[in-house]
């Protein structure tokens, strides 16, 4: 009997409290499922709502074999693509074709990506806080537990700074002030550098919060400071911009999480402007078009950084470390970690041990979703705040 695909459904769950979606492809071969992620958090009805009512009519019927067929159909099928929406909904069917594949040919996806060129993916963790001695602290307990390469924010995104007055009336907001934030991020680093000297590698994420000239300023202010790299530290839309980046320090880059369309990285890739690059897998479509970028990036000596935050499902980190293990031009993982609840409703989730990620070495992406669990924690659809990230003068910013 030739197999077919026979339902395609998004599964929405948040055990950490962070909406996941993860899409469960079936097929008329009993037993015989995959799994993916779709995780848009901030628009996960509208992901679901496009996987149940789009998806699976489309691909109702169809071989789950044939993995590329179905990704280039399914991005051309609406005539309008590369949105982060179907992306998405796109990612979750193709992760969940790799697992499928996976179970039929009784390998890991790291296999059928040619094998594993490392034993486990090394990460970077996040260590924030109100002060520099409660940072250093996490510094120093990450440092404890092994890990190699620590991301240092000083009061979350847009950083730590006594907020200028607003005008009279100004809408309500994630305010934060550009200037106080570039004062103190330098200063965190020059105490951490202080505290801990150079044998231990630190990044930041500016998360788009800068002007271009201001976050190239911050690339040579930080210079000194030798980063690991300085993450998105500007909109997709100023990727112009890098190449006067590029030109002006050697603090090196990494560039992506908000990338949904090829043309956004393939100049900057190409004319080796940036040194990672660290897209959200499902937003770009899944590992199949990941993969496709990787192997792009090989020859520039461009490294891979995929974006690893409590917005990706644990069967995204899995696809993540899947990706990470056989790509020869892997550079670092992020690894926000992984709840407890998040682990028993996911079984044979990936782990962190020492600087390192494993996976298992089950077929495809060897892992399993208990759903009567996942129902018990259900998605809160109350839009988020921290979005609405705004300038001193109240003017919406690029979060
Ligand atoms: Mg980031």
């Amino acid at each position: 009997m030739s197999i077919k695909i026979t339902r395609v459904r998004a599964i929405c769950t948040a055990p950490q409290g962070t909406p996941l979606v993860v899409v469960k492809v079936e097929t008329n071969q009993p037993g015989l499922y995959g799994l993916g992620c779709a995780t848009y958090t901030q628009r996960f009805l509208t992901v679901a709502h496009a996987i149940d009512e789009y998806m699976h009519p489309l691909l109702e019927g169809k071989d789950p074999s044939r993995i590329e067929e179905i990704w280039q159909m399914a991005m051309v099928s609406p005539y309008w693509r590369n949105g982060p929406i179907l992306n998405n909904a796109i990612s979750g069917v193709d992760m969940a074709l790799w697992d499928i594949k996976g179970k039929l040919a009784n390998m890991p996806v790291y296999e059928m990506f040619g094998g594993k060129v490392r034993e486990g993916a090394r990460v970077y963790r996040h260590a924030d806080g109100k002060s520099l001695e409660e940072i250093g602290d996490r510094v120093q307990a990450f440092i404890d537990a092994g890990i190699q390469v620590i991301r240092l924010q000083y009061g979350g995104y847009g950083g730590r700074a006594t907020l200028p007055a607003r005008p009279k009336g100004a809408c309500e907001g994630a305010y934060y002030d550009p200037l106080g934030y570039q004062n103190s991020v330098v200063k965190l680093f020059a105490a951490m550098r202080e505290r801990f000297g150079f044998d231990i590698e630190f990044c930041h994420d500016v998360h788009e919060r800068l002007e271009p000239i201001e976050a190239i300023r911050l690339a040579k202010e930080l210079e000194p400071y030798r980063l690991f790299f300085l993450e998105d530290a500007l909109a997709p839309e100023q990727v112009d911009w890098f190449d006067h980046m590029r030109n002006q320090t050697h603090t090196p880059l990494a560039m992506g999480e908000l990338f949904t369309n090829p043309i956004e990285w393939r100049d900057i890739i190409a004319r080796r402007q940036i040194d990672f690059i660290r897209c959200h897998i499902s937003s770009i479509g899944g590992l199949t078009p990941a993969r496709k970028l990787a192997l792009f990036c090989e020859p520039f000596s461009v490294r891979t950084a995929w974006h690893g935050p409590g917005d990706v499902s644990p069967i995204g980190h899995a696809a993540n470390i899947h990706l990470n293990l056989s790509s020869w031009n892997f550079g670092i993982q992020e690894w926000s970690g992984m709840g407890e609840r998040s682990q028993e409703v996911f079984t044979g989730c990936p782990q962190l041990e020492g600087g390192y990620v494993y996976v298992n070495d089950k077929p495809g992406l060897g892992m399993d979703i208990n759903e009567e669990l996942a129902a018990k924690y259900p998605c809160d659809t109350t839009l988020p705040t921290w979005t609405n990230a705004r300038r001193p003068d109240g003017t919406i910013a690029r979060p």
